[in-house]
């Protein structure tokens, strides 16, 4: 036998007793980390169990090792900490896992997005508004969730332009937010023409229609702008337009669409334009405003009638208010006592009722939101009467 032949025993030998001898090394580790793991367990168990939860929280965090499995476990710590609004307890779980620096990037960003949510829920909006850009540059495949989050950071801070610079670049992504950009130009427009920068908020309110053309607050604050302005012809343009795209707001602009004929003085126009709208689109409002005028023409029994009429498929409180006010001054005696007693009724559900509803969320407003103060959607709140407003009633018959 060679030399070299002798030596290949030997040479499996080894080899055997390498792998053997790992195999041993392994299992012994994995043993002594179950140890350390389940001592850290106890402690931590027994810390929550004398209500020291933050040595509790330490503990467990610490006995989990960061890594692929134990990440999601975490996440879910930190979220459940969250949740309950303890958001010290959150960041810490957060910035433990980051601090362990062994992450590969997905799961680093996953943690990074956690992290910047604690900061937001905190009020600690510097730190979390950094991330969060910081996601957006990177083009990270959060960004767009961060993106959105920008969008409520800047909303709570009411800071539009910022607001709007995030939105053009996420409207690229998700043009469901187009909407909720248009508010943000009416908002911005709103300041600038209480400013008297007039020109300024006309730019800004055509823009919030190229967001999204069918944006009913920016017709209603153009309306007012030019009417304010005293261009009374400009102003209809806007509130006609603001008929077409939501017939029940166009009720909240009603003085004012009447104040624009006024100064025009085109009140047979007026009746026209109202008795139009009586038509297609019956509301209590239009009804009312209607009668208004008709009694100037006809006296208060026309007018009285025509409302009575209307009430008789669309009964409201309001309605109700105004036959009652109409019918007081040709009464007397007994009659006359008992339409004073309605209308002390009348006026207290009046001032009892919410005039606002949001169809989102059912939170309940004396005036009207752009935005809800419930849930934070934009224009989910709606006139209350509308939403009660059935919508299997026919128009009723204009006056003669
Ligand atoms: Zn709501």
């Amino acid at each position: 036998m060679t030399p070299d032949v002798w030596l290949w025993p030997l040479f499996f030998v080894a080899i055997a007793t390498g792998y053997a001898l790992g195999r041993y090394e392994g299992r012994r580790r994995q043993r002594k980390r179950m140890t350390g793991l389940s001592r850290d367990y106890v402690r931590g168990l027994n810390f929550l169990l004398n209500e020291q939860p933050d040595q509790a929280v330490e503990t467990l965090v610490n006995s989990l090792e960061v890594g692929e499995h134990t990440l999601e476990t975490h996440l879910a710590l930190g979220r459940l900490f969250r949740k309950r609004g303890e958001l010290d307890r959150a960041t810490r779980v957060h910035q433990h896992l980051l601090a362990a620096g062994s992450l590969p990037v997905d799961a680093r960003e996953d943690v990074e997005l956690e992290l910047a949510c604690d900061y937001m829920a905190g009020g600690l909006f510097d730190r979390a508004e950094m991330i969060f850009q910081r996601m957006v540059e990177r083009d990270s495949r959060h960004s767009v969730t961060a993106m959105h989050k920008l969008l409520s950071l800047f909303e709570q801070e009411r800071d539009w332009n910022n607001a709007l610079a995030i939105g053009e670049k996420l409207v690229r992504r998700d043009d469901s937010v187009a909407p909720v950009l248009a508010h943000y130009c009416c908002e911005l427009a709103a300041g600038m023409t209480r400013d008297d920068e007039r020109n300024a908020a006309r730019r800004t309110l055509r823009r919030a229609l190229t967001f999204d053309p069918q944006c009913a607050r920016a017709s209603f604050l153009q309306g007012r702008l030019e009417l304010n302005a005293g261009n009374p012809e400009n102003a209809l343009r806007a509130f006609e337009r603001l008929y077409e795209q939501d017939a029940v707001l166009f009720d909240e602009a009603l003085d004012d669409v009447a104040a624009c004929y006024d100064e025009l003085d085109r009140e047979s126009d007026l009746v026209e334009f109202l008795t139009r709208c009586s038509v297609e689109r019956p509301s209590t409002g239009v009804i009312l405003k209607l009668a208004e005028r008709l009694r100037a023409r006809y006296g208060e029994r026309q007018a009285s009638l025509f409302i009575a009429q209307y009430m008789k498929a669309h009964p409201s409180v309001r309605g109700l208010q105004r036959i009652v006010e109409m019918n007081l001054d040709d009464t007397e005696g007994q009659t006359r006592e008992h339409l004073d007693i309605l209308q002390r009724l009348t006026d207290r559900l009046l001032a009892e009722q919410s005039s606002y509803q949001c169809h989102a969320c059912g939170f309940e407003a004396r005036s009207l939101h752009w935005q809800c103060p419930g849930c934070k959607q934009w224009g989910t709140v709606r006139p209350a009467e509308a939403q009660a407003d059935s919508p299997a009633h026919g128009p009723i018959a204009g006056p003669e």
